[in-house]
């Protein structure tokens, strides 16, 4: 990458910028102070965490918080546990939250974490040492109608309850715990006010993407039926697994799919459940009954639509040449390169991005936190059925914008994402 990822962002930003601009005409000024404003994040707090280990040692840990803006909503995003987590990283994670939040129209602004470790040196008990002490020290900037935090890499449920526990400790020691303390955090175990649906939710937001696109291109591909489109599908984890079973169960040919140790591709297509199976019997997806391929391979298949739900960066300036797919469905944050991303739209493919393809998750722990909220849950089929058409609808918007601005997808999410928070500073009177 030849920016940092935040200067990356503001570049993106500042490309919107410009296509925005002649919306604004009779407030140019305030416009443009509000895309200056928009390009650092409101706060960023960093501190030096010290824990205990087991063998009775201290080590200490640097950890971030960015809060980017707060004009729709409170500040809202993960949390990642990770060695490679910068500044830099965690000022540009805040920033893409608050376009991912607007993109769907859920009340919340951008907001990420971090603490530079690497969880798999800790053991169970430092993991929790570490979380609780994050959870403390930021317990006087987070709250439920001010920011939002979630589980993002490496970090899950059982953290975000230690988390929930520390910080309401916190709260009441300093007798400032006026909120229900659970609506502090999203992705949440469900025997502390999780949401039913929440762990198949990005994946099942992906299917509802997917759904809405086929009706727009059908005519366009010849796709008279869903089994018309091939789709091959980078990693089986959580995401991978879910949107895959959702779009076989509908009917589309999944005809590859990889994880960390390999792939395999079945021209006929895949049968999700028998995946599945030999994942948990063999480790890996890579053993089921078809040709073995590899992940790079994967992603030039001859098929419709690829969905890299795995990793970062995996299509690049590198390899963005021998992709013959029609569209690129981001489920995985970040998985096209800047430079790639401009050959695609130059080589006619469709690139639904990540702010849009994967926004299912936050929108359920938004379902989370109102829940919480209010005391009161939903079932699952509750969840799904609010799901459903805040994605069809995010998607119908995104098209829209698309047709309206002859732009590329990442510009068509970015577009919608910034002009609402910039309306928002507006009718605030920030700017
Ligand atoms: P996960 O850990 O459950 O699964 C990751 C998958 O990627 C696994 O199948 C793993 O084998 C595979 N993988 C790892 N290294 C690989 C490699 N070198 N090549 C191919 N596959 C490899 O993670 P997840 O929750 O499914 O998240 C996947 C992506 O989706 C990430 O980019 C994540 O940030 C993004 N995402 C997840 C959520 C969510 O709710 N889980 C929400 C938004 C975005």
């Amino acid at each position: 990458m030849s920016q940092d990822p935040h200067q990356q962002s503001v570049t993106q930003l500042s490309q919107v910028a410009k296509l925005l601009q002649s919306s604004y005409a009779d407030k140019k000024d305030r416009f443009a102070n509000a895309i200056e404003l928009l390009k650092s994040p409101d706060k960023v707090l960093e501190t030096e965490l010290s824990i205990t280990l087991d063998d009775g040692s201290e080590k200490s840990f640097t950890a971030y918080r960015s809060q980017h803006n707060n004009a729709r909503g409170p500040y809202k995003g993960g949390i990642r546990f990770h060695p490679q987590v910068s500044l830099e990283e965690v000022k540009a994670l805040s920033t893409w939250m608050t376009w991912k939040c607007a993109v769907t129209g859920i009340p919340y602004g951008g907001g990420k974490g971090g603490i530079i470790v690497d969880p798999k040196t800790l053991s169970q008990a430092e993991l929790q040492r570490l979380s609780r002490a994050y959870a403390a020290w930021l317990a006087p900037f987070i709250g439920p109608w001010v920011d939002v935090p979630a589980p993002d890499v490496n970090t899950n449920p059982q953290i975000m309850a230690w988390m929930v526990d520390e910080y309401q400790n916190t709260m009441l020691a300093s007798a400032n715990l006026s909120e229900n303390p659970v609506a502090t955090f999203t992705g949440k175990p469900l025997e502390l006010g999780g949401s039913q649906g929440r762990e198949e939710a990005t994946g099942l937001g992906g299917f509802y993407v997917l759904e809405s696109l086929f009706e727009e291109i059908k005519k366009e591909h010849g796709w008279k039926v869903k089994s018309d489109v091939t789709i091959a599908v980078q990693g089986f984890g959580n995401v991978g697994y879910w949107f895959i079973q959702h779009a076989v169960a509908a009917g589309y040919t999944v005809v590859a799919v990889s994880d960390s140790k390999g792939g395999v591709y079945v021209e006929s297509g895949l049968d999700a459940a028998k995946v599945l199976e030999t994942k948990q019997q063999t480790g890996s997806v890579s053993n089921y009954t078809g040709k073995q391929i590899s992940n790079e391979e994967l992603l030039t298949l001859d098929v419709d639509i690829i969905v890299p739900a795995a990793l970062e960066g995996v299509i690049t300036a590198e390899n963005v040449g021998d992709i013959s797919a029609k569209v690129v469905l981001e489920l995985a944050n970040g998985p096209t390169t800047p430079e790639a991303d401009a050959a695609l739209h130059n080589n006619g493919v469709l690139v639904v991005p990540d702010v849009l393809a994967n926004a299912g998750g936050v929108s359920t722990s938004y379902f989370e936190w109102v829940q919480n909220l209010h005391g009161y849950y939903w079932t699952h089929q509750e969840v799904l059925a609010k799901l459903e058409p805040l994605m069809k609808d995010a998607f119908t918007e995104f098209w829209q914008t698309r047709g309206e601005h002859k732009v590329d997808g990442r510009m068509a999410a970015y577009l919608v994402a910034v002009k609402r928070v910039v309306d928002a500073m507006l009718i605030r009177g920030r700017v």
